[in-house]
């Protein structure tokens, strides 16, 4: 088969705030590196970091302090976190706010005498959220989008990575899928990164763009990339409710609730009474979207499955003034969100969990480098609003000055031809074969399994439901047809989709059933409290022989220890 070839120094897969972030930083260090982004859809206007509506979490303020910052992470993250990436990220996300402005052109909002204002967000000691309106993701996102036109980075825009390419155990490039025509391609580079923004979509009901399915953590597991707290999955309280449309699951933003927005389940009862009356709707995403879930289990929903936000009684003018957007994409979908309730749902929202790296971006695998959403170990078991964005521009900065570095040493790698060759074979495979089942149909078949056995509320029993079906589902998806030419194929691309999110949300459920606790955004029916012995990360890892292993990593608590080990209980049943 005829494969184009293209090579590289410094391959990025994704550009969103991660990827594009170092791909600025490579550039800048060295403008002579040849330095390729693979996209699955347009530069600019795909991903997440394009989607932010709340802002940036920064410290700027003299009053406020990076401590205080990192303080509110951890226990936001329940003490879970790697306290080496939080630290970074909240030293790293002033410098990244003044280079966004100073660098790439990017204007936030302003106080009257000048400096950067900035917003409060859930479970922040210090108004530190840095937004552009309510479209700070907008403001972002072109400016680097901008800043990428102008350089000489090569863009692949509508290509996908399928695989990463290895040469004694090393990643030295990746086939690349161009959507649009249907060809494979062959990239060589002597450092890749994975910045392609998790696999949340995985579940019935969603907030993130609908290209995201997990492909960058595929393909780093299936490379040998180890990963930590896939348990971990952020359910936002409040996604639209739009029926069989893509739409539903898209956000009400956190401010509403923060400015005085009530919830009232289906009988009109503002059930937040009932599950923290001291904080209502300003309790975090977590006791939120489980307190929705419990009333709706109960029967309380409503007609649809959801429960209500009623912002009406802050009035039409404040509602405009503030929250243009949410009337406006309320409006969209027929809802007046000026002058009654609207219908939400929790809606799965970003995974904390991810590929296991350092400080600097590096992963376990020599040549492979990640960052942003797809990368695990900042946020702990939980991440606060604002936190997102900050880490996928600051860890994507790390990533550019570290692949920079190791770039100047490593060289390209001769690629067996049978190994791009069995690559093509695998994942032509749905394309090829006359007939086999129907992948749209088992993509809503693993999405309701999710959202049922391993959502917001789970239990040992459920868990090994969802590990027996997955094993089922999954080999099914080996045996889907796609119909039609390779050409802008969407059934193909949804197998390979499907193949993807198959790894991902193995990975999650096997983490699931082994933590025996509540924690966070993980919550066990069977073992609600939390218990200071699982004060511990999983690790899995695949074992080089098709299998996987499974540990449990001590946490460093150097920088800050957690309250519950001061006064720590005898445990229940202690962690295997
Ligand atoms: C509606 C919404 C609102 C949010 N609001 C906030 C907020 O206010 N504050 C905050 O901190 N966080 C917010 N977040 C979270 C934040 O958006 C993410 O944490 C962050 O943007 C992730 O950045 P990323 O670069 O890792 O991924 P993304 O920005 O999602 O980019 C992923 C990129 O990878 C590409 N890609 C996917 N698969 C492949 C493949 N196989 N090959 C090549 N490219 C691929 C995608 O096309 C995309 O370009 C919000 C998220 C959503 C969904």
């Amino acid at each position: 088969m005829n494969v184009e070839q293209l090579d590289a120094d410094i391959l990025i897969f994704g550009a969103g705030g991660a990827g594009l972030l170092a791909a600025v930083h490579a550039h800048e260090a060295d403008k002579r590196l040849r330095i390729v982004v693979a996209v699955k859809g347009l530069l600019g206007q795909c991903g997440c970091t394009r989607m932010v509506q709340g802002g940036y979490n920064a410290v700027l303020n003299p009053a406020d302090s990076l401590q205080k910052h990192f303080e509110d992470t951890l226990r936001g993250g329940a003490f879970l976190n790697d306290q080496d990436l939080a630290w970074t990220l909240v030293e790293d996300a002033p410098k990244r706010i003044i280079e966004l402005e100073n660098r790439l052109g990017c204007m936030f909002d302003r106080n009257d005498e000048g400096t950067i204002h900035q917003k409060p967000f859930a479970g922040q000691s210090f108004d530190r959220t840095v937004h552009r309106g309510d479209l700070t993701g907008i403001e972002i996102m072109s400016n680097l989008r901008d800043y990428v036109l102008e350089s000489d980075i090569t863009v692949l825009e509508d290509s996908r990575g399928l695989d990463l390419l290895t040469s004694h155990d090393r990643v030295c490039g990746a086939l690349v899928l161009n959507i649009r025509t249907g060809r494979f391609m062959v990239v060589r580079a002597k450092a890749t990164l994975i910045a392609t923004g998790g696999a949340a979509t995985m579940y019935r009901i969603s907030s993130p763009s609908l290209e995201k399915s997990g492909d960058g953590m595929a393909m780093a597991w299936r490379a040998g990339a180890r990963f930590v707290d896939m348990e971990m999955v952020q359910f936002h309280p409040t996604g639209l409710l739009v029926g069989n449309s893509i739409a539903t699951g898209g956000l009400l933003e956190e401010g509403l609730r923060g400015a005085g927005a009530h919830l009232f389940n289906g009988l009109g009862e503002r059930y937040m009474s009932t599950y923290d009356p001291a904080k209502m709707e300003r309790a975090t995403r977590d006791v939120i979207s489980r307190s929705s879930y419990f009333e709706i289990a109960a029967g309380r929903g409503t007609p649809h499955g959801g429960v209500l936000i009623d912002a009406s009684h802050l009035g039409e003018d404040f509602l405009l003034a503030n929250f243009p957007g949410m009337v406006e994409r309320c409006r969209t979908y027929g809802f007046d969100l000026l002058h009654g309730p609207v219908e939400v749902s929790p809606s799965a929202h970003y995974q904390m969990g991810g590929i296991e790296i350092d400080v600097h971006g590096r992963t376990n695998v020599e040549g492979l480098f990640a960052a942003g959403e797809d990368a695990g170990g900042v946020h702990g078991a939980n991440r606060l609003g604002g936190n997102g964005v900050a880490d996928s521009i600051v860890y994507g900065a790390r990533a550019g000055d570290t692949m920079t570095a190791y770039v100047a040493t490593a060289g390209l790698q001769e690629i067996s031809p049978a190994q791009i060759h069995e690559c093509i074979e695998e994942w032509s495979r749905s394309l090829t074969r006359d007939r086999g089942e129907n992948v749209f149909a088992l993509r809503q078949q693993l999405e309701d399994l999710m959202w049922r056995t391993v959502g917001i509320v789970r239990d040992e029993a459920g868990l090994q439901e969802a590990l027996g079906a997955l094993g089922s589902l999954q080999e099914r998806g080996r045996g889907v047809k796609a119909s039609g030419d390779p050409a802008f194929n969407l059934e193909w691309n949804e197998a390979i989709n499907l193949a993807n999110l198959h790894v991902v949300a193995e990975l999650v459920a096997r983490s699931a059933l082994c933590r025996t606790e509540s924690r966070g955004a993980h919550y066990r029916s069977d073992w609600p409290q939390s218990n200071p012995e699982w004060l511990k990360r999983i690790c899995l890892a695949a074992d080089g022989h098709g299998g996987s292993t499974l540990s449990l990593l001590p946490i460093d608590f150097g920088r800050l220890t957690p309250p519950e080990l001061a006064d720590a209980q005898p445990a229940a049943r202690t962690p295997p």
